[in-house]
């Protein structure tokens, strides 16, 4: 029988746990990557004597992993130990946002079996390794320590081109008559924690999204703003609101994706048909 093979392109976590399946089950496998180094998205590097580890925060599903490595004869734990962390809901701790606003939050329940706060882990981790600077009890003097001073300051990344300079930049002619649908997420509607928080669903930001249209776009249409509106994508329709808004570009139809009622349409971009429902 001829030897069966395979290729695999790109040496992220997909494409290893890929080769790694096609290789146990006897087919042999090429697998190519275009960096120097497997790893993708967990690749390693080095800069200045410093290891650099862009790999997963957390391991979300450990088996996973120990089924590859079973698979090829091994065993994960004989080459590392993954210690169990409890997710945001079971501890306290702080988020900082991209404007540097801190929200602080309590944990909603216990740690599951023996998983524990990640603070806390990486605390006694430094204590065993005799390192400085891990000796906060609570996760309130992680963040102040880590927050000290202006945060918002620190997370400034001035642009390094005058914008203003650049002058106004116009939105691209599209052809004909044609529409084009532009969707940001809807932010209580794609996570799986915060979509089922009947308290969350209850805000404004879960509503029913409107569709929103240059005010010239809307007219050329010959709708007006408030009209409830079909738009069509694909082999999908929503039935929305029109809203006018002239702070988004002629020709485009700003429509929020990660909600039911526009789930039905084909994708976030492309183009779109509207017309009074
Ligand atoms: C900001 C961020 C944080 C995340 N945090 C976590 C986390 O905490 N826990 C978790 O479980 N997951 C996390 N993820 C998800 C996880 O990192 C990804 O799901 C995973 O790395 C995807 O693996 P992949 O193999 O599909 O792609 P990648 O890891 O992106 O690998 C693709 C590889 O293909 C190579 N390649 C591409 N094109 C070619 C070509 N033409 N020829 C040759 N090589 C090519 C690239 O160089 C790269 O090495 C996070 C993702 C992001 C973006």
């Amino acid at each position: 029988m001829t030897q069966r093979t395979a290729a695999v392109i790109g040496s992220g976590f997909g494409g290893l746990a890929l080769a790694i399946r096609l290789q146990s089950a006897g087919i042999q496998t090429t697998l190519i990557e275009g960096r120097e180094k497997p790893g993708g998205r967990a690749y390693v590097w080095e800069d200045k004597g410093f290891k650099f580890d862009a790999g997963p925060t957390v391991i979300t599903d450990p088996s996973c992993l120990e089924e590859l490595f079973e698979l090829s004869g091994r065993k994960l734990s004989d080459y590392v130990e993954l210690l169990p962390v409890a997710p945001f809901s079971e501890t306290s701790g702080t988020f900082v946002n991209c404007e540097g606003r801190v929200q602080s939050f309590n944990g909603v329940a216990r740690p599951h079996g023996e998983a524990r706060p990640a603070w806390k882990v990486l605390r006694v981790l430094g204590n065993l390794l005799g390192l400085q600077g891990f000796d906060a009890d609570t996760s309130e003097q992680v963040r102040d320590q880590a927050l000290a001073g202006d945060v918002a300051a620190r997370l400034a990344q001035p642009a390094t081109v005058d914008l203003a300079a650049l002058g106004p930049i116009a939105a691209p002619a599209l052809p004909g008559s044609q529409l084009e649908r532009v969707a940001h997420v809807m932010p209580y509607g794609g996570d799986p924690v915060v979509r089922r928080a009947n308290s969350l669903q209850q805000t404004r930001h879960a509503q029913v999204p409107p569709a929103c249209i240059h005010p010239d776009t809307l007219a050329a249409l010959g709708l007006a703003a408030g009209d409830v509106v079909r738009v069509e994508q694909g082999s999908g329709a929503a039935r929305v609101t029109a809203v006018a808004d002239a702070g988004v570009a002629p020709g485009v139809v700003w429509l929020a994706t990660a909600h039911a009622a526009t789930a039905g349409l084909a994708s976030m971009f492309g183009a779109v048909s509207v017309r009074k429902d």
